[in-house]
Order: structure tokens, then sequence, then C-alpha cells
């Protein structure tokens, strides 16, 4: 049922004419288990998400897998979609038209998913979940520094979520105290959704 109406639902963003549409080379929709727990969003797809279509295939992504995998999760139990989904143009930052247009679909797409908790990956998805979906308000929430690693809770069409920020795993790559820092708030995450952390087998 979730999955004909996600379905539906790209097929409609195919469909419609877009902006960014004309410039990209793939609808990068999201995917993932259409009844998760756990829905991710981040920015905008990249060169590589553009090429196949995927949200977060490229070194992003990878480190985003080695975190699922640190709380025992696989990208399949999970719903992975991005602000924007369509790559801008040499990654350049989106104008307010854009994210306008794509956030509609966003909306719709969380409202189905219905999971307990949306976890914003870096500052611009963060701030854009934590004001309520509403772009006017982005400028009166704090910084991803601040807010990430606690669950704040949030109302979205009269129902509501638990949000957990987390910094965008492209933005701590090349950061060691971040990375350490992102793992640690992935297993509050884990903790929070009282998930079990699995065991690791010890190597003889
Ligand atoms: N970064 C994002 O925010 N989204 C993607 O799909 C890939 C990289």
């Amino acid at each position: 049922m979730k999955s004909k109406k996600l379905n539906r639902l790209r097929e409609a963003m195919a469909a419609a004419d877009l902006p960014l549409q004309k410039t990209a080379t793939n609808l990068v929709f999201g995917e993932g288990d259409p009844s998760a727990k756990l829905f991710f969003i981040g920015e905008a797809p990249g060169k590589k998400e553009d090429l196949s279509g995927r949200p977060f295939v490229g070194s992003a992504g990878k480190h985003l897998d080695a975190l699922f995998d640190s709380i025992g999760l696989a990208r399949g139990d999970v719903y992975i979609t991005s602000l924007l989904k369509y790559r801008p143009p040499n990654n350049r930052c989106p104008t307010r038209p854009e994210i306008e247009a794509h956030t509609i679909f966003l909306i719709k797409q969380v409202l189905i998913v219905n999971p307990q908790m949306i976890v914003p990956l870096g500052n611009f998805a963060t701030r854009f979940v934590l004001s309520g979906f509403a772009i006017d308000k982005m400028s009166g929430v704090p910084g991803i520094s601040t807010l990430h690693g606690k669950a704040v809770k949030m109302n979205l069409d009269h129902r509501q979520f638990l949000v957990f920020p987390l910094y965008h795993p492209a933005a701590v790559l090349y950061n060691f105290g971040l990375k350490k820092t992102l793992f640690r708030d992935f297993k509050s995450l884990n903790k929070l959704l009282g998930l079990s952390t699995p065991k690791r087998r010890k190597i003889q």
C-alpha cells in the first residue's frame, strides 16, 4: 500500500515540470523500506546520485552505510531521500523556488512513510525540518553543531514526529573529531529506538 503510494508520488514527480529537472540526468526520489521507522533526509543528489538515480551512493553514502552497519542496520531497513530530488548543476546552492517546488514532494513522502523518527542530515535539512518544513522560518533555527544528537518533537499535518538531527556524513569525512561524534550520535539514535546493537564476532 505504502509502496504503491510512493510509486505514484515518484511518477507524479517525474511527470511534473520541476526546476532543476532539465539539467539533471535522473530523478533521485529516495529508497528504502516504505514502512521504515527511520526517515533520513539529506540535502541534494551529487554527481553519482544523479547518474544512478539513487540517493547516497557516493563517498558520503559509503560513510552512511558504515554508520548504519555500526548499529546493525542496513540501508533497506530505513528510508533515505534528500530535500532536493534533482541535482543542482555543479552542486550549486539551490534557490528558494527550487527548494519550495521539491519539498512539496518531500512532505508527501514523509506522510506516506509515517516514520517514528525523522533524521535530517546536516544544517540545511535540519533547519528545514525543524522550521516545521517552512522555508520562511529556517533562519530562526539554530545550527547543526547545537542540535545534533538530540531528539526534538515536531508536528507535521497534525502528526507528531521525533526529529533527531545528525551531521551530514559528507561534512565529517575529513574531520576525525566530527566523525567520532557522528558515530556516537548514531549510538544514541539506536538507544532511542530501542534497537539492539549486534554482537560483533571476535576476530581470532
Ligand atoms: N548528499 C545528499 O545530501 N544526498 C544525496 O543523495 C547524496 C549526497
